[in-house]
């Protein structure tokens, strides 16, 4: 899909957000005017309401090829990231350490921090100079009372995919959980967390042409479901987990998305990397003293990070044309 543009800005920023698809939006248009009925209702408006939902939950789930039972809707992967981090801690009361990595998203390491004023034992894993978490650290610092280990899938902001497979195995050798919030992967690469596996995930609606408001939480068996203690309480939706009533058009929206996502993901892949290689290119010609962050790691394909020697990024940012 083309970048969105008005008056004369080239928006680039899509790992921040992304517009919705015009086949989302029209997806979404009939359940915000005439199939508004709440899903918890057992009349047919709330019937019509709640079978969206789980059309939408298998659209979800063939994306990242997990069954639709093992997805939670939720309002984005803040709070994926919070119910999974914080509903696991307080839940467990034999192990009392979590492992996040340093580059993780502030809806990670917020929760995180929270913890570690609870009297949890939270460890910072940095990564090495190419943006790849440092698995030999990892392997020293996991250790048998770690009850969550939390990498993310990719980063936002320079596109490195992390070793997700390898620190699930990590984890699990230490009999310690994996969440992973996928958030910037999914949509983008092939990313599947039973492949990988990984017990926890978290996804996002807006950055993969969805609306904003919506998300997921994979949780992979009903063990890991039964241990997380709700953090919000309700009406009993999403299995406890995330009760309140579900914004039935944004969720539509977000399977749309993810099927359109995934007819799209091989051909999107090439073309955007194709792109990103020229653009890099081209930069690093004009800019001798620029260099590519990560750029010997595996990335996502439509990111770009450079560092261009004396240039401060918010300068850069406030120099640009507004909308
Ligand atoms: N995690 C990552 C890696 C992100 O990039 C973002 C969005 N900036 C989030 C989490 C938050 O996602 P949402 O806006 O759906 O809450």
């Amino acid at each position: 899909m083309p970048p969105l543009t008005s008056s004369g800005l080239i928006y680039l920023d899509y790992n921040s957000t992304t517009p919705c698809a015009p086949e989302v939006v029209e997806t979404m248009t009939p359940y915000l005017r005439v199939f508004f009925g709440n899903p918890s209702n057992a009349h047919s408006a709330g019937r019509v309401a709640s079978e969206a939902i789980e059309r939408a939950r298998s659209e979800v789930a063939a994306l990242v090829d997990v069954a639709p039972s093992d997805i939670l809707f939720t309002s984005g992967a803040t709070e994926a990231n919070n119910i999974a981090i914080l509903g696991l801690a307080i839940g467990d009361a034999q192990r009392r350490k979590v492992v996040v990595s340093s580059i993780e998203h502030a809806s990670v390491l917020g929760p995180a921090t929270y913890l570690a004023k609870q009297g949890f034992d939270v460890k910072s894993l940095p990564v090495l100079e190419n943006g790849v978490v440092d698995l030999e650290l990892a392997e020293k610092v996991v250790d048998s009372q770690t009850l969550l280990v939390s990498v993310q899938a990719a980063n936002n902001e320079t596109g490195v995919v992390q070793p997700i497979s390898e620190l699930a195995q990590l984890a699990h050798r230490k009999g310690a959980l994996l969440h992973s919030d996928a958030a910037q992967a999914v949509g983008k690469i092939e990313w599947s967390p039973n492949e990988l596996g990984v017990d926890l995930a978290s996804f996002s609606g807006h950055k993969i042409y969805g609306p904003k408001g919506t998300g997921a939480l994979f949780v992979a068996t009903n063990q890991i479901r039964a241990s997380i203690r709700p953090i919000y309480f309700g009406g009993g939706q999403e299995r406890n987990l995330r009760p309140g009533t579900q914004n039935v058009p944004a969720i539509v929206g977000f399977g749309r998305a993810c099927q359109l996502s995934s007819e799209l993901l091989t051909a999107e892949s090439e073309r955007t990397s194709s792109l990103r290689d020229s653009f890099e290119a081209e930069l690093t010609r004009g800019i001798p003293d620029a260099w590519v962050n990560g750029g010997t790691a595996v990335r996502l394909p439509g990111t770009i990070s450079l560092t261009i020697p004396g240039l401060e990024a918010d300068m850069l940012q406030a120099n640009l044309t507004r909308v």
